[in-house]
């Protein structure tokens, strides 16, 4: 699974629109949260912006 670096995240929501499997999703805070249907298939570490999924 994923690791999400909150601190980082911005918000965007492009990783939650590309997860294949809807692992990510935002929270009440607006930043990304990741859930155990990820498969660390990696697209959302490529693609984040701010470089904050590891
Ligand atoms: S792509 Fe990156 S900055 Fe955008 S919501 Fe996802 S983790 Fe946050
Ligand atoms: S690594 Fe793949 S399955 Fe896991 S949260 Fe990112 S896009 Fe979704």
């Amino acid at each position: 699974m994923v690791t999400i670096g909150t601190e980082l995240c911005t918000g965007c929501g492009g990783c939650v629109q590309l997860c294949p499997v809807c692992a990510l999703s935002l929270n009440g805070d607006d930043k990304a949260t990741v859930n155990d249907k990820c498969d660390d298939c990696g697209i959302c570490i490529k693609a984040c912006p701010v470089s904050c999924i590891k």
